[in-house]
């Protein structure tokens, strides 16, 4: 899909600049009370912000090939080309080629590059939240390597400082900030929850121990909606006779500043856990079933301290490949078929693909993978925040229609991830559509066949 199409496809604005965009159709949020012409302002600086070289070299770099459109799930299920992965980037790209790149002064000179409008930050709303889940999977198939996953989220940063954020999304962000969790689960809550948890299944979960050598992470998806994974965490941890602790001063791994796109809050998120984990001198933080999680911190968490991490930092499932490779744990054999869905920020993005290979080659099952797996597996449509925005409901259902086919598929009988947040979506998706597939966490599946003593 060439930049000419897309404009076929999307006439002409009969007000304002030459852009291509249509008004949009769906609902657009705002926060805050400011002029459009303030908001527009504050994106620009804020985008301004971003322009560092790489950006400069992804946005000189485009060579209109279209091959990321069939990449993206948007794309794909829609045929609609405003779904185009870089063209969801177009408004960042006017701003980038009118104030920063080398032909900026010819650019507004000559008028070649139109002024960015609010009427296109409100269009883009949708299409940086809505319709794109960060999930990478266009900047893996793109032949000049531009990452528009990572363009989206930096465009998200001039979003939210413009009050352009779906409301959902600024609200989970906004609570996770203020109380600590987006979904409620604060430290108060997250205790209540262990307690009950570890009397009801006679476990062991060791809670702001001043001194351990691992410090747990969760998510809040987890500690709300899925608590076993809290209990299955602690089986595993008390299994290997680890010194480990949960600490209430830190421990919420989703990180809605990253997906909401608050830096400051996204630094915020990522410090508690930096420094809980700090603070009980722990060699090793394990970050949950979470895909951003993951890369928020695996990838990022060491910009955000400024400096290389003093501890290491692993996914639960990496953790589990790890130890049960070298036969420090053990499981029994699950005699069932099952297929795996890569959560993108884990594989794709975070490259723990052969982490949940690993896992489930130990379990002994027989392993079906969907078509296409790994590093190119599509996305279950939840990520990137997108699973929050209400609006985006229909338009998540549509391109989950991909995952219940590619799962049905492979025939298998079990279907097992390791990211909550996909778990959810899946979960969601099967309600919906009323599917006969269940998701199962791989950490839980890990824990209910422990081999122990
Ligand atoms: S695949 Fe890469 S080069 Fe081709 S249109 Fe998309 S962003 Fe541009
Ligand atoms: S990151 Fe994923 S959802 Fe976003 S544009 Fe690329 S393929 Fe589509």
């Amino acid at each position: 899909m060439s930049a000419a199409d897309i404009d076929k496809q999307h006439p002409l604005e009969t007000k304002g600049p030459r852009f291509g965009i249509k008004k949009p159709k769906a609902r657009c949020d705002k926060q805050g009370e400011m002029p459009d012409s303030e908001r527009v302002q504050i994106a620009m600086r804020n985008f301004a912000r971003d322009f560092g070289a790489h950006v400069a070299t992804y946005m000189e770099s485009c060579i209109h090939c279209g091959m990321c459109a069939e990449a993206c799930h948007y794309y794909v299920q829609t045929n609609d080309p405003k779904y185009t992965p870089i063209w969801k980037l177009e408004p960042f790209k006017q701003a980038y080629k009118r104030e920063m790149s080398p032909f900026a002064f010819f650019y507004r000179t000559l008028g070649l590059k139109a002024r960015v409008t609010v009427e296109q930050l409100e269009e883009w709303q949708e299409l940086i939240y809505d319709s794109c889940t960060m999930c990478g999977r266009c900047t893996l198939i793109c032949p000049m390597g531009i990452d528009i996953a990572v363009l989206v989220s930096q465009a998200r940063h001039g979003m939210f400082q413009a009050g352009l954020v779906p409301h959902e999304l600024w609200a989970a962000a906004e609570r996770a900030e203020r109380e600590g969790s987006p979904l409620g689960a604060t430290p108060k809550v997250f205790k209540e929850r262990i307690e009950w948890l570890a009397d009801d299944h006679d476990v062991e979960i060791p809670v702001d121990k001043d001194k351990a050598d691992v410090i747990i992470s969760m998510s809040s998806i987890e500690i709300m909606k899925y608590p076993d994974s809290i209990v299955s965490t602690a089986r595993v941890l008390n299994a290997l006779g680890e010194n480990w602790t949960i600490r209430l001063d830190g421990y919420e791994a989703t990180n809605f500043g990253l997906l909401s796109g608050n830096s400051q809050w996204q630094k915020d998120m990522s410090m508690k856990l930096i420094n809980a984990a700090i603070q009980c001198g722990a060699k090793l933080l394990i970050l949950p079933e979470c895909g951003h999680a993951y890369g928020a911190l695996r990838w990022a968490g060491a910009n955000m301290y400024g400096k290389p991490l003093p501890f290491r930092v692993m996914h639960i499932s990496e953790f589990l490949a790890e130890n049960l490779s070298t036969g420090r744990l053990k499981v029994k054999t699950v005699d069932k078929s099952v297929t795996f869905h890569d959560p993108c920020q884990v594989s794709r993005r975070g490259g723990a693909t052969p982490a949940g290979r690993v896992v489930l080659n130990a379990l002994g099952v027989e392993l079906r993978e969907m078509t296409p797996t790994g590093d190119l597996n599509w996305c279950c449509g939840g990520g990137g925040g997108v699973v929050t925005i209400h609006r985006a409901d229909d338009l998540r259902y549509k391109v989950f229609e991909i995952k219940m086919k590619q799962v049905n598929d492979t025939g298998a009988e079990l279907l097992v991830m390791s990211c909550s947040n996909c778990r959810l979506t899946f979960d969601d998706g099967q309600a919906h559509f009323k599917w006969d597939k269940t998701a199962n966490s791989l950490l839980e599946m890990v824990a209910d066949n422990l081999v122990e003593g």
